[in-house]
């Protein structure tokens, strides 16, 4: 399922949930998100924001990520393998002001 990070600023991306995650959390939409923590290196393809082109970039494969739920409260979440590697990419486009070419 899709779920949503966001930001104050109004930036969102959406990122892969799995039902069994949802489950757990009872929220899709994940507010200032931040990763605490990140187990495990593994490299990974994902196309460039600004240019499309495949391009392999490191990530954890388990991250624990810090976040505000719909009525404000802090919640903190562990996620592993693809769950993991779509949150880390859509909180580092988050965060990202200048959705800059990671080719260069
Ligand atoms: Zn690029």
């Amino acid at each position: 399922m899709n779920a949503l990070v966001y930001n104050d600023r109004g930036c969102s991306e959406r990122f892969r949930l799995e039902p069994s995650s949802f489950k757990n959390l009872k929220c899709l939409l994940f507010k200032n998100p931040s990763i605490l923590d990140g187990f495990g290196e593994k490299k990974i393809i994902r196309k460039c924001f600004a240019c499309n082109k495949d391009k392999i970039v490191a990530v954890c494969e388990i991250c624990v990520v810090r976040f505000e739920d719909d009525s404000g409260e802090i919640k903190t979440i562990t996620l592993s393998n693809n769950e993991s590697y779509d949150i880390q990419t859509a909180i580092y486009k988050l965060n990202s002001i200048i959705k800059d070419c990671m080719c260069l």
